[in-house]
């Protein structure tokens, strides 16, 4: 079995060893070591990376049948070999899940909620924990709780116990293990059964940085950074906080009152614009009446827009009809390159919108259709558009004087 020198060598680097196996794990060749410093995927915290003889390790596991696999690039020559750690990944590692010890028991002390499980990510990491609804003030008083423990520089010690001795500590959770439980201590503040890697200083955490917190399965989920990912992470917000202190012109303090103003001023904005469109289409609607075309008393608008959204014609159309009965609409625009057409009539005329779109369409070598009284449609011929309007033009004459 692998003597796992990271349980009480947490701050070397670099380790000798020989290799006790060589296996075949997939695709990579896997070696057992006599010792190691390479700590495998387990209990939510992830492996190291590194390399033996300067070969990538590229996965490191336990498993029942071998202990700890270290998958390597390539094979490696001879017996005896030299293990690197990469030592910022494993120092952060380290700080993450000393952080996490700590905010566990700062939420049973100040919040008297129990840790269900953990995880580390390679950004942030997560507790779940089996109480929610939490306040901003209770998390800003666990928060305290595990910073003030941080500051005190505690100890962080382990040892190796037997399962009799358990009673002897007033430990947080029981152990997954039936002896050699190994207890990890916070020197009077956390007893936790744990085969990671710690800071051996509460001090070397730096901080505990709690990032949001959500409701999460009938409990919560603490999002959290610690030492330098805190460090990291409070770095980009002051930056994001002065880009914006900047588009406003505000110093810090007065971010939220300015983007409170700002937002009430393009509310207010907004209102005045919408009531400002109303009228404008009120007018345009009555212009576009007074250029009309007449048969047999009916009302024909025939109009050409240029960068105009289809949706706001339909807007413009809808209005027209509002205010003038008996009236058919044939509106055309182009816009980003492309042709599009926009009929509709009032109510109980007798023509079909649809046919007329379907034929004027085939001139824009487009597509389109709709119902009786209302259709659209589009095609790539811009420069076609008054055909295609002129031909259902021609059309609804047609129709309307009884002549198809
Ligand atoms: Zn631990």
């Amino acid at each position: 079995m692998t003597k796992k020198l990271y349980l009480d060598h947490q701050y070397l680097r670099e380790f000798s060893s020989t290799i006790l196996q060589k296996v075949e794990a997939g695709k990579n060749p896997g070696i057992i070591l006599e010792q190691t410093l390479f700590y495998p995927a387990s209990g939510g915290q992830p492996r190291d990376t590194g390399t033996v003889n300067d070969i990538p390790v590229l996965d490191v596991f336990e498993d029942e049948k071998h202990g700890i696999v270290h998958l390597l690039a390539e094979p490696v020559a001879g017996e005896a070999v030299e293990g690197r750690i990469n030592w910022q990944r494993r120092f952060d590692h380290m700080q993450q899940h000393t952080g996490q010890h700590l905010l566990s028991q700062a939420f049973m002390m100040a919040g008297n909620a129990a840790t269900v499980s953990f995880h580390m990510g390679d950004e942030s990491s997560t507790l779940d924990l089996n109480q929610g609804n939490f306040s901003i003030e209770a998390i800003a008083a666990v928060e305290d709780l595990a910073n003030q423990i941080i500051y005190e520089n505690r100890p962080v010690m382990s040892r190796i116990i037997r399962k009799n001795e358990l009673d002897q500590y007033p430990v947080r959770k029981l152990p997954s293990v039936d002896d050699n439980i190994r207890i990890v201590e916070i020197k009077d503040f956390d007893y936790s059964p744990c085969g990671g890697t710690h800071c051996s200083k509460t001090g070397e955490i730096g901080i505990v940085k709690i990032r949001r917190f959500e409701n999460y399965k009938g409990g919560s989920r603490i999002h959290f950074l610690c030492g330098l990912r805190a460090l990291k992470d409070y770095q980009e917000k002051s930056n994001i906080i002065k880009q914006i202190g900047d588009c406003l012109s505000a110093g810090e303090t007065d971010l939220y009152n300015n983007i409170k103003k700002y937002r009430d001023e393009l509310k207010s904005l907004r209102r005045e614009h919408s009531n400002l469109n109303k009228r404008y289409l009120n007018y345009e609607a009555q212009a576009l009446f007074s250029e009309r075309k007449e048969i047999d008393n009916i009302n024909i608008i025939v109009k050409i827009f240029e960068d105009r959204h289809p949706k706001e014609l339909k807007i413009l159309a809808q209005k027209v009809l509002q205010n003038f009965p008996d009236t058919l609409i044939l509106f055309g625009a182009k816009a980003e390159g492309k042709a599009s057409l926009f009929f509709l009539r009032s109510e109980g005329l007798a023509c079909d919108m649809g046919k007329l779109m379907q034929d004027a369409c085939a001139v824009i070598n487009g597509r389109g259709g709709g119902r009786p009284q209302q259709a659209q449609g589009g095609g790539p011929a811009t420069d076609k558009l008054d055909a295609a309007l002129q031909c259902a033009y021609l059309n609804l004459a047609g129709i309307l004087t009884g002549n198809k």
